[in-house]
């Protein structure tokens, strides 16, 4: 029995020694969180405007409905998207907009940091999700 409590221990000790911590000191140090991580989205920008051709596929796939479209056409008669928000109050990062979007105009950045004191903050705008 001494044994098993010694050996306990001995892990326990070992976690306490620097570079065996499995956390870590955040804010001041942070992890860099996986390429496949699904974080805060991004509209990715094409010749001086957004890639998104506006063609409602990610709000109709989206199943916490956060996602606001509204489609115009510009001067060369290409559709784009006049309205375009995300509220990440309602976003269950799921990633589905992104696999729907047949023009990877969309994808979702390692940016985990959203706390906001604000509600009108969470609302991500075409111009924010754009940066
Ligand atoms: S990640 Fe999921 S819940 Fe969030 S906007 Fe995309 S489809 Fe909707
Ligand atoms: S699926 Fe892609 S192209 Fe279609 S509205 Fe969404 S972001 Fe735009």
């Amino acid at each position: 029995m001494f044994k098993e409590f010694a050996k306990g221990l001995s892990i326990t000790f070992k976690h306490l020694m620097p570079g065996h911590s499995t956390t870590v000191e955040y804010p001041k140090q942070k992890l860099a969180p996986s390429a496949r991580f699904r974080g805060l989205h991004r509209l990715v920008p094409a010749h001086q405007r957004e890639k998104c051709v506006a063609c409602y596929l990610c709000p109709t796939v989206c199943p916490a409905k956060c996602i606001t479209v509204d489609a115009a056409e510009n001067e060369r008669g290409e559709k784009y998207p006049r309205v375009y928000t995300i509220d990440l109050l309602r976003c269950i990062f799921c990633g589905y907009c992104v696999e729907a979007c047949p023009v990877e105009a969309l994808e979702m950045t390692g940016t985990y940091e959203l706390a906001n004191y604000k509600r009108a903050d969470f609302e991500f705008t075409k111009e924010r999700l754009l940066k």
